[in-house]
């Protein structure tokens, strides 16, 4: 599958093999109606599904324009919206008969739900951190060794997500017996499409729920993006619908400082981790973990170019100040990544009508923060 110019499979051959054999079973499952009423029946009663749409009230008098509600993928369990992908994910190796999972992680939040999944369906499980994220998120690395994972340090490169991509990426290819359970809409065909497939319930649920307590349609939804899939579960129900979408990455400490997240309008055209996209020449770097990747899904750069999306930048100074505001206003605590899309929501809420809607994605809790919160 290709999103205009974007996507593809820039792999070699014997990867080839295994996305084929991913991908042949992937199309069997979506449309079968046992494997999706499995994947629904574990969305509802492991993960916790529907997650409310919550007016928040006392933020849009602070705003002071539209309305905005919050999509509370935070209340999820593992706390992030991560898990619907694991889920569905793991559900589709089993039906591959395989027995070994394996993923990456760069904070440790996919990592920690990849283990979930693993220890519910007693799979073994193999997370590839690098080394430098696995002495800076030690509390989650303890959590995914609690869960049954084998942790691997990955010391090529900077020793951060980017590289714990490829190491697995390798280590699908020489390993037949394998799943790759990678954690974002990224990636060569046809990870993009299926991580998207198993986010899409976010805006489902999002739009049927807005219709219930207002009637409408809401006129912009914004959420944030690492690799681009909570991002894309949300927009994918509201892609053909006449509502404004926004993507946030993340702008670090200012473009101009060069120390940011922001592929999109920062990036050029290239190709990594075997897909066609827009990526950073420098590292990435963000105060949120979670959108420190030197790329976008290559569906974001097709939304990007064909300016179906607007995607813009959030500074880590405004989204710390969007996190505060929403501890105190609404007593919820967000994961920094979301805050990046609470703080756009905040910043546009006054373009807008006061009968208007607004959607935020909050993709997942703040507990994880705590300890980069409290140094600042
Ligand atoms: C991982 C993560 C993100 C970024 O990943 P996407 O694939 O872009 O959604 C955003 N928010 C939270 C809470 C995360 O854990």
């Amino acid at each position: 599958m290709n999103y205009g110019e974007f996507g593809g499979q820039y792999v070699p051959q014997a990867l080839q093999l295994r996305l084929k054999e991913i991908e042949e079973a992937f199309l069997k499952c979506k449309d079968d109606e046992a494997f999706i009423n499995e994947y629904l029946y574990y969305l509802k009663n492991f993960v916790g599904r529907p997650s409310p749409l919550y007016y928040a009230e006392n933020l849009t008098k602070y705003a002071g324009g539209a309305k905005l509600y919050l999509k509370r993928e935070d209340l999820n369990h593992t706390g992030a919206h991560k898990i619907n992908n694991a889920v569905g994910q793991i559900l589709l190796a089993r039906r591959m008969k395989k027995e070994h999972v394996i993923a990456e992680t760069g904070a440790g939040s996919h990592g920690v739900a990849t283990a979930t999944v693993c220890a519910l369906f007693d799979m073994k499980c193999t997370i590839f951190m690098g080394i430098e994220d696995i002495q800076r998120q030690s509390a989650n690395v303890s959590r995914m060794k609690l869960l049954g994972a084998n942790v691997v340090a990955v010391t090529r490169g900077s020793g951060t997500l980017k590289d714990a991509v490829d190491e697995a990426f390798d280590f699908l290819a020489d390993h037949p017996d394998v799943f790759y359970l990678i954690g974002s809409a990224v990636g060569p065909a046809p990870y993009p499409e299926m991580v998207k497939f198993f986010q899409k319930v976010i805006g489902e649920e999002a739009k049927e729920q807005l219709f219930e307590q207002e009637h409408t349609l809401p006129k912009a939804i914004v959420a944030c993006l690492g690799g681009g899939s909570n991002s894309i579960g949300l927009f994918s129900a509201f892609i053909n619908d006449d509502v404004k979408i926004y993507g946030v990455e993340g702008a670090g400490k200012g473009i101009e400082s060069g120390q940011h997240a922001s592929a999109l309008s920062n990036g050029q055209i290239g190709v990594m981790h075997g897909m066609k996209t827009y990526i950073m020449e420098k590292e990435a770097y963000s105060i949120s973990a979670g959108l420190d990747y030197p790329g976008v899904g290559p569906e974001h750069a097709h939304l990007y170019q064909t300016q179906r999306v607007h995607y813009d930048s959030i500074t880590d100074e405004e989204a710390v100040e969007a996190f505060k505001l929403l501890c105190r206003l609404e007593g919820i605590i967000p994961a920094l990544e979301s805050s990046h899309a609470v703080s756009y929501g905040i910043k546009i809420a006054k373009q807008f009508k006061s009968e208007d809607c607004i959607i935020i994605n909050l993709s997942g809790r703040g507990d994880k923060d705590m300890d980069t919160i409290l140094k600042l």
